[in-house]
């Protein structure tokens, strides 16, 4: 994941770079944006650079270092994420025993605290001393949903690095561009939270079935409930699928947005394009509020998941709420 793989965000782009090019790196970067901006992978690219063994303003992705990156296990990268619902004060003691002992090479060490917001007070003092006297040369990186959303103390330390809204289209753009199938890459600029993830999920061979499997439901759901459920049944609860009903629910959703924008005459926005005819023909079958509250369902019940429903039973209560028949 080097900088040119990331698209857009050209203004933190070029502070990271100015940075890596002159070598005067701060010791603390805030990295400030919207979910979905590309700030992890901005994050991994900028420490890929900096431990690149090569140096220069952009990770050549192939000497050992860049690999051990890539892997994630340079010894030398920490990612601390939230435990739970925040960033202990044990996770940040531990990171700085972690950075007390030597390098593995000669160079620097970099952390990377994601959803510094969600850090505890008693966290967020313990790392306010150390990004004070951080023990050279060692770089953190803090990511935020912006530069309000951490204590002003640790925003004084840091180096801002604005994140604008992800630009979907022109991530769309680059991963046609690399040869992924157009409509899986829109199906997953809109579920992924970068371009390094939305790349994934277009390999993935179940992310292509479960899309398929969202259009046949859909239209199973508008006239042949409870035929859908049957359909949960063998071809999502019984199969590898079952692992993905989360991402299922999650795309359900955009296929009823996509009933909306049709009635609004927007289809140019239509995530599955290559179904706008029936989406076209069926959306008036329903109120605009209709789908908006089928959308929600989708939505809820994949909150359900994460708050540890067994996925089979969210996916058929959905299915049950949402029926049209
Ligand atoms: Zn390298």
């Amino acid at each position: 994941m080097g900088f040119r793989e990331i698209p857009g965000q050209e203004r933190a782009k070029a502070l990271l770079q100015q940075a890596l090019r002159s070598g005067r790196i701060a010791h603390a970067y805030l990295f400030a944006g919207p979910e979905g901006s590309g700030r992890q992978d901005t994050a991994i690219a900028f420490a890929q650079a900096v431990l690149c063994e090569r140096g220069g303003d952009d990770a050549c992705g192939e000497c050992l270092s860049c690999r051990k990156v890539s892997h994630g296990n340079h010894p030398d990268l920490h990612v601390i994420e939230p435990d739970g619902a925040s960033v202990k004060i044990e996770q940040i003691r531990e990171l700085q025993r972690e950075l007390s002992y030597r390098t593995a090479g000669a160079g620097y060490k970099v952390y990377i605290i994601k959803s510094a917001e969600s850090m505890t007070v008693q966290a967020a003092n313990s790392l306010l001393k150390f990004l004070e006297e951080p023990p050279s040369p060692v770089v953190a990186i803090l990511i935020a949903p912006g530069a309000q959303a951490v204590l002003p103390t640790i925003l004084s330390r840091s180096q801002l690095v604005p994140f604008v809204p992800g630009d979907r289209e022109r991530m769309e753009a680059l991963l046609t561009a690399e040869g992924k199938p157009r409509m899986l890459a829109r199906a997953a600029v809109h579920l992924a939270s970068g371009p390094a993830a939305a790349r994934a999920l277009t390999e993935e061979n179940w992310f292509a079935e479960i899309r398929n499997v969202v259009i046949q439901l859909g239209k199973e759901n508008s006239s042949r409930f409870p035929g859908s459920l049957l359909t949960a049944q063998q071809q999502v609860i019984k199969t590898n699928l079952s692992e993905h009903v989360d991402t299922l629910l999650n795309l359900f959703a955009l296929w009823y947005r996509d009933m909306i924008y049709a009635m609004t005459g927007r289809h140019d926005r239509m995530v599955f394009a290559d179904q706008a005819e029936f989406i076209a023909k069926h959306a008036w079958s329903r109120t605009i509020e209709a789908w908006a509250g089928a959308m929600e369902s989708a939505l809820a019940a994949a909150r359900r998941i994460k708050a540890h429903v067994p996925p089979q039973l969210a996916l058929e209560q959905f299915l049950v709420n949402v029926r049209e028949g």
